[in-house]
C-alpha cells in the first residue's frame, strides 16, 4: 500500500511560519493586505475568492475584493492596477483568470506591479523563474509541489523527475523550480511518444496535464513518487486528478490525493506571498524590525 502524501499537515507547517511573521509586522504597525481583483461572476472565481478570504481570517491577513462588470473595459482595469500599484495600504494583488476575451492578458500581465504580484502574472516574476532567481515570486502551485516533496523529505537532489504537462502555470515554471534543486528533469506533454515509458523510469512524476484519471498504472513503478497537481471533474461530477488514484495507491510508494493534497497547499502559498510582498514593501520582517 502507497503512502498518501496528504496536503494538510504541510498546510499547518507554513501557517505556523506565516502566523509568526504577520505577528512581527502587526507588533511593527503593519498589517499584511491583499486585493483581489474580481472581474464578473464564473462560479470557479468566486469559489476561489471565498477560500482566499477564509484563509486571510485565519492568517490574520487583511483581504479585501474588487469586482468589476464583465463589460470592464482595458481603460477601466489599466486605471484600476495604476490606483492598487500606488496604494501602498495593499501588499499583494491577484486577478482571477481567465479574463473575458476583449481583455489582453498580454498588457493586463504587465500592467501588476511585479513587487505585488503574488500569483506570477507579471513577465518579470516569471522570467525571474527561469533566471534561477528567488527574488521573485513563483507560480502558486508550481511552489506547493516543492513544498510538498521537502515536507515529506523526498530528496530532489538527482532524482529523476518527470513533469507531465508544460502550460506556463504549472509544467514549464515547476519543470524550473526542480532544477533549482538540483532533480534532473523532463517534460512531458500531449505530443509526446510513449510516455507511460517515460514516466515509468523517474523516481517522481508530477501530472499536471488537466485530464481525469488518465495516468493509470502502466505510468509508474512500485517506488514511485507521484504528485497529482490535476484538478477535473469525473463521469459523475466528482473531483479527481490526472492520475487514477484509486488505482495507483496500491502500486506506488506514495501519492498525493486529489483532493487535500496539493491544491490546499497552493492558497497557503499565495498568502505567504502576501505576507513576503509586505515584508519586502515595508522593511519589517522576522530578522529585521523597524523598532
Ligand atoms: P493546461 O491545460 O494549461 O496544460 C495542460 C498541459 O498538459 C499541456 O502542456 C499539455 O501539453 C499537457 N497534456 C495534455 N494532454 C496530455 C496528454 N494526454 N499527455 C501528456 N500531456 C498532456 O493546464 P494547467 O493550467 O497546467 O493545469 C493542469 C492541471 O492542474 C489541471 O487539471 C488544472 O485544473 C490543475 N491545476 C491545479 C492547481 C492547484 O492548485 N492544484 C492549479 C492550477 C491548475
Amino acid at each position: 500500500m502507497g503512502t498518501r502524501l496528504e496536503g494538510k499537515p504541510v498546510v499547518q507547517f507554513l501557517r505556523e511560519n506565516i502566523k509568526s511573521r504577520v505577528r512581527v509586522l502587526e507588533e511593527n504597525g503593519v498589517f499584511p493586505t491583499l486585493l483581489l481583483i474580481r472581474v464578473g461572476e464564473r462560479e470557479d472565481d468566486i469559489f476561489y475568492e471565498k477560500s482566499i478570504l477564509k484563509n486571510c481570517d485565519l492568517l490574520r491577513i487583511k483581504g479585501m475584493v474588487k469586482q468589476l462588470p464583465s463589460s470592464v473595459s482595458m481603460d477601466e482595469l489599466t486605471k484600476v492596477f495604476k490606483d492598487v500599484n500606488h496604494d501602498s495600504a495593499i501588499h499583494g494583488i491577484m486577478i482571477f483568470r481567465p479574463l473575458p476575451d476583449h481583455l489582453d492578458l498580454d498588457i493586463i500581465r504587465n500592467l501588476i506591479d511585479p513587487v505585488k504580484d503574488i500569483d506570477c502574472m507579471s513577465p518579470v516574476n516569471l522570467e525571474k523563474v527561469f533566471e534561477g532567481n528567488s527574488t521573485g515570486f513563483a507560480p502558486c502551485t508550481a511552489k506547493a509541489v516543492i513544498e510538498i516533496l521537502k515536507y515529506y523529505d523526498i530528496p530532489l537532489k538527482g532524482a529523476n523527475v518527470v513533469v507531465a504537462g508544460r502550460s506556463l502555470v504549472v509544467g514549464k515554471p515547476l519543470a524550473m523550480l526542480l532544477l533549482d534543486e538540483n532533480a534532473t528533469v523532463s517534460i512531458c506533454h500531449s505530443r509526446t511518444k510513449e510516455m507511460p515509458a517515460v514516466t515509468a523510469n523517474a523516481d517522481i512524476v508530477v501530472a499536471a496535464i488537466g485530464k481525469a484519471k488518465f495516468m493509470t498504472e502502466e505510468y509508474f513503478k512500485e517506488n514511485s513518487i507521484v504528485v497529482d497537481v490535476g484538478i477535473n471533474d469525473d463521469d459523475t461530477g466528482k473531483i479527481c486528478g490526472d492520475v487514477d488514484f484509486d488505482a495507483v495507491l496500491d502500486k506506488v510508494k506514495a501519492i498525493t490525493p486529489a483532493t487535500g493534497g496539493v491544491g490546499i497547499i497552493t492558497t497557503t502559498i499565495l498568502l505567504d506571498h502576501v505576507v513576503q510582498a509586505c515584508e519586502k514593501l515595508t522593511g519589517v520582517s522576522k530578522n529585521f524590525c523597524l523598532k
